[in-house]
């Protein structure tokens, strides 16, 4: 045959011979049928004599052979190749794997069986197997898994031929159905007999041995019996064995199948049990500890750690019940809801603790043959909106307009015509300070006076945070302080009866006065009923003007914070478990010392600390405290930290978190405020914290206290500090803390912002349950004159609606929209063009409650109120209710507003970026077929987020979603699209992290970026002024695509549907899942009988001694 030309090209002529000759093997295969063992035992002969001429080249046998089956056999088995892949693909996708069962069934009826031919067809199949995705199934249907069964029973000392069929049987044992047919064969027992102490001979047959039986274990079938029979010790004590003698590292890979094996068998709980018993924790603890100096060891550290975890027993949180501390009696508990599934919970339920893994349904396994459909069609496009009926936007009749007239006087601006008092707004102004006056009024009665550490004299006596030190402002307005990188008095130790100054931020901070922040305080109404403030709070917050970038994570952190946790197992005796702080005594909720422990407090508004426990001398367990009326929502934290050591590091463990992944493990860093720094004038928020990560821990709750949900597990977010002042009280925070009394301290310094040509009103929309009034407020230009014609531009200005802080642990949106109010009150020309054009509507805080109790995500009635938009209840849900109904009587007047914002903050994602609704977009994501009415869609929708991606740096359009989902169609975003027929209806995301593209990519975020969006959104809007305020609605539709791109191109590239997270998990992630980094860890949470035949995988278990990667 002529070399063809293109022979360089490896692989392409080998291909089309092994095409051809599969032909001939198959016209074979058909003979073999009629003539069977006749057949059988020709072919058998070939191959018994292309064996002895195995050892020759490729070419070699291909000149010689003069059958198909010869010569297939020979090129695939001489060349090698097999592994390489592309003859095998071929192979494979013509049906070669079948015909090597049948051949293999047909020669296993020879009585004995030709040992040479058996070798030859395992080895074959050894290397065929992971190609072929169906090759266990094949295998099962076939009857091939007895024979290789037989074959091995029979010769267990042979060890040539054991190899191949160990070799054969790893790749049967992957199958899931297979694994439970193979262990009810007593394979398990057969492997157990294989496996064997350290020794150098045959370590190949012992690597394979090994992974044939880690895949078998997997079944948890399996792995009951290898515990009935005794295995979990000798596995352990083999796994010493081999730890003890393998000094020089040669045979890393047993000691991994060892691992492996355990691994698989501790998924139950026996065999966790087992393991314990069998003094697991101890043996892989110290064999780990003696491997960490070894980095080529460390996929033995990690798998070790990764089973150490799972069987770690699981412990109650240090709590007498999972219920919040703080309890608010609700006007009526709805019948259904959270809040009516907490409270009949029967008594004692969060007292146990499930012992069963998150991700382990029944520990039986099915014996269903499922792993070959196409699983993978659940996921999140299930939770695509549909339903053409409720894609179709339309306005709700809703409310009769009598009863919606009341919010008449809301919207005094729609009907005032400036004519007595023109240009004056003595009146906005006088309601406005007559509220101040009342709250402050009721809340002078409310509050104790006793224990704030604020005082009228600005002498500040506090017993918790600065005792003896009395505290004066320095300056007056002019003072010196100021300057970031001026002030170098840090080092100025202050003393008892220093005179301790206090930072003058009004210039820096037009929006801050302390004095007014403390009255604020005493009109805001906690359930706690908190005396105190938070000197962060008090002081101010000045964005420092370095650059804080994403925290690099360093190697191994998560593994040695790990170790650290399992210690506590190992010498319970070095652990103190001591209480210094704890919200459920309420008398005493510090616990006082003799001064070997940190002091903890969070008695102020937003302050979320329940717990606080010394494990060992520089290390404490913090436990949050849940929502109001909820026993979880635990994430957002702010505490107040004293009696510190300086050059000491300390480690703080948050241990009731419970989202399963953070951005803390992707170089988000906590925030700190220092008391010392503030007064050496740094009055500020940084992000710090070394060695932090997220990872589940071993604390859980039981599955019926959850509700039922999934996650009875928490997660541990630790993270050390070594703090740089004597005597100094820190605070840490989830996130920029921003109080209720923050907001009204800036609403009410507005107000001094205020310009002639300014119109702004402030109208308080409601109390909320916890009786805290709900601002609303009205922003835009003040008519040019009293003439008609201005007075009707004035009225019939476009309305923009926004909101924020629906998510009390959101403060990031608080920040966003404290930067829109400013640029809305701003002098510059811009601002002014804005208040021109536009009304503004503006609910800043929907969700005062929740923030001013520390919630993470509900308001007092222990609900998500972003969730109840379609039925607010008045009573339950006021701030929604009423904010809905403004939205209503809208609508009902024909002034519906052109763009509806609700500023969120995203724990789980970089940058900002919006949610939108769109018809067509969520029909392109769908398989749903609609008729083209559906799909003309006007793209102004698209506009905004577009001009923001050109104008905002921390914006990111790939990250916006216009699609709409069933789990939010309560949402504000989805409801007032839907229901108040506003097309422009947004949620806008801001990153509590940090950014990863634009100007500020490997940045954290701070308020000064912060702030920034939300001037940035305005300028947007001010954008999208010029192109709506055009006549010609084509012409607008032709500008806008002008924008974002032509229609064409838009159609050619939806938005993705955008899932939770966008992070690529981590080498070492938080579950016990992909702990691992070494390459064959597997999802544990795969569903039980879910297997994947996964070719790459099964090459990365090859017995070769290639060193894994790191
Ligand atoms: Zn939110």
């Amino acid at each position: 045959m002529n070399k063809p030309k293109m022979a360089t090209e490896k692989g392409v002529p080998s291909n089309s011979r092994v095409l051809m000759l599969l032909g001939q093997l198959e016209r074979m295969n058909g003979e073999a049928m009629v003539r069977d063992v006749e057949m059988a035992r020709q072919v058998t002969t070939k191959i018994l004599h292309l064996i002895q001429t195995q050892e020759k080249s490729g070419k070699e046998v291909m000149s010689k052979s003069s059958s198909g089956m010869e010569v297939i056999l020979a090129s695939l088995e001489v060349s090698s190749l097999i592994r390489r892949g592309r003859r095998v693909g071929v192979f494979v996708s013509k049906g070669g794997t079948g015909i090597l069962f049948q051949i293999l069934i047909t020669a296993s009826k020879d009585l004995p069986p030709s040992e040479e031919l058996m070798l030859q067809l395992h080895s074959l199949l050894a290397k065929v197997g992971p190609k072929d995705r169906k090759f266990g199934v094949k295998a099962r249907l076939s009857g091939a898994l007895n024979v290789t069964i037989n074959l091995m029973k029979q010769n267990l000392q042979n060890t040539k031929l054991l190899l191949p069929c160990l070799q054969v049987l790893r790749v049967f044992s992957t199958n899931s159905v297979n694994a439970i047919s193979l262990g009810k064969n007593g394979v398990v027992e057969l492997m157990f007999k294989i496996v064997g102490p350290y020794c150098k001979k045959n370590t190949s047959l012992l690597k394979v041995a090994l992974d044939a039986l880690g895949a078998l274990l997997k079944s948890k079938t399996n792995a009951r019996r290898a515990v009935d029979g005794g295995h979990v010790p000798v596995l352990l004590s083999l796994y010493l064995d081999w730890h003890r003698n393998d000094t020089r590292h040669r045979h890393m890979l047993i000691r991994k199948g060892l691992l492996v094996c355990l691994r698989n068998i501790t998924n139950i709980k026996l065999g966790r049990k087992a393991f314990i018993e069998a003094d697991g924790m101890r043996i892989l603890y110290n064999s780990s500890t003696e491997c960490l100096p070894v980095r080529t060891l460390d996929p033995l550290v990690n798998t070790s750690s990764l089973i150490m975890r799972k069987c770690f027993p699981k412990n109650r949180l240090p709590l007498p019940t999972i219920k919040s501390t703080f309890h608010y009696q609700l006007p009526h508990v709805p019948a259904v809801g959270p809040v009516a599934q907490l409270y009949s919970q029967p008594p004692g339920v969060d007292d146990v603790v499930d012992e069963s893994d998150d991700n382990e349904e029944a520990e039986a396994d099915s014996d269903t043959e499922n792993e070959e459909d196409e699983k993978d069609h659940h996921s999140a496009n299930d939770d695509i909106e549909t339903d053409l009926n409720k894609l179709h936007p339309k306005k709700s009749p809703g409310r009769p307009f009598e009863e919606l007239r009341v919010y008449e006087r809301f919207f005094l601006e729609l009907s005032e015509d400036f004519q007595v008092s023109v240009f004056s707004h003595a009146l906005e102004c006088a309601s406005l300070e007559e509220d101040r006056a009342l709250n402050a009024e009721e809340g002078l009665k409310g509050v104790k006076q006793e224990g704030s550490p604020v005082n009228a004299t600005r002498h500040i006596q506090s017993p918790l945070l600065l005792g003896g030190i009395t505290t004066r402002r320095v300056g007056g307005g002019g003072s010196n302080w100021g300057s970031d990188c001026g002030s170098e008095g840090a080092e100025d130790e202050v003393g008892e009866g220093a005179v301790l100054e206090v930072p003058d931020t009004a210039l820096l901070l037009p929006l801050h006065d302390p004095d007014l922040y403390v009255e604020m305080v005493k009109g805001t109404h906690s359930v706690p009923q908190y005396a105190e403030v938070a000197y962060p709070d008090y002081f101010g917050h000045v964005a420092p003007t370095f650059r804080e970038p994403l925290l690099e994570r360093v190697y191994g952190v998560q593994r040695s914070k790990i170790f650290q946790d399992i210690e506590r197992l190992i010498h319970p005796n070095d652990i103190l478990d001591k209480v210094v702080y704890d919200l459920d005594i309420p008398s005493c909720p510090v616990i006082e010392d003799n001064g070997e422990s940190l002091k903890f407090n969070s008695q102020f508004e937003s302050g979320n600390l329940r717990k606080a426990v010394q494990v060992r001398k520089y290390e404490y367990d913090l436990v949050l405290n849940s929502d109001i009326n909820s026993n979880h929502y635990h994430q957002w934290f702010y505490f107040e930290v004293s009696g510190m050591r300086v050059g000491t590091t300390y480690r703080f463990n948050l241990i009731n978190c419970e989202k399963s992944n953070s951005q803390f493990n992707y170089g988000m860093q906590v925030l700190m405020y220092s008391v010392q720094e503030a007064i050496s004038g740094r009055p500020r928020w940084v992000r710090t914290g070394t060695d932090i990560c997220y990872y589940k821990n071993h604390f859980a709750r039981s599955s019926i206290a959850a509700g039922g949900q999934k996650g009875k597990s928490y997660y541990t977010m630790t993270f050390s500090k070594n703090f740089s002042h004597k005597d100094d009280v820190c605070y840490f925070a989830y996130h920029y803390p921003y109080t209720y009394s923050t907001l009204k301290m800036h609403l009410s310094k507005l107000e001094a912002l205020r310009t002639p040509q300014i119109y702004l009103r402030q109208d308080i929309l409601c109390e909320t349950l916890g009786g805290n009034s709900c601002p609303l407020l009205t922003i835009t230009a003040m008519p040019e004159s009293n003439s008609n014609d201005h007075i009707c531009q004035f009225r019939n200005r476009p309305l923009i609606f926004l909101s924020a802080r629906v998510h009390p642990g959101e403060t990031n949106a608080s920040w966003v929209m404290k930067g829109t109010l400013e640029f809305l009150m701003g002098t510059s020309p811009l601002a002014a063009s804005l208040r021109e054009a536009y009304i503004f509507k503006i609910v800043p805080m929907l969700n005062p409650d929740g923030v001013v109790n520390g919630n993470h995500r509900c308001s007092l009635s222990g609900e998500d109120l972003n969730r109840q938009w379609q039925n607010p209840s008045p009573e339950l849900h006021p701030t929604i209710y009423h904010t809905k109904s403004l939205l209503q009587y809208l609508a009902h007047i024909q002034k519906a507003p052109l763009v509806f914002c609700d500023y969120h903050g995203h724990s789980r994602k970089k940058n900002v970026f919006m949610y939108g609704c769109s018809v067509k977009e969520t029909v392109w994501q769908s398989n749903i077929s609609a008729t083209s009415s559906y799909l003309q869609e006007d793209l102004g929708y698209r506009a905004l987020p577009k001009i923001l991606s050109q104008i905002a740096p921390a914006f990111s359009m790939a990250s916006c979603s216009f699609v709409v989902e069933r789990s939010k169609e309560s949402t504000a975003r989805v409801v007032v699209w839907r229901e108040i027929g506003v097309q422009r209806s947004y949620t806008m995301e801001s990153t509590l992290c940090g950014c990863d593209q634009g100007k500020y990519k490997g940045l954290q975020i701070g308020t000064r970026e912060l702030e920034e969006m939300g001037a940035q959104f305005c300028m947007a809007l001010l954008r999208l002024k010029r192109l709506t305020g055009l006549r010609n609605h084509q012409h607008l539709l032709d500008l806008e695509s002008d924008i974002i791109g032509t229609q064409t191109k838009v159609a050619s590239c939806p938005t993705t549907y955008v899932m939770e997270e966008d992070e690529p998990s981590f080498l070492e992630a938080i579950d016990y899942s992909a702990e691992s980094n070494d390459e064959d860890a597997e999802p544990e949470n795969e569903h039980a009988g879910e297997v994947h035949e996964h070719p790459e995988h099964l090459d990365q278990l090859s017995d070769s001694d290639t060193n894994h990667r790191d």
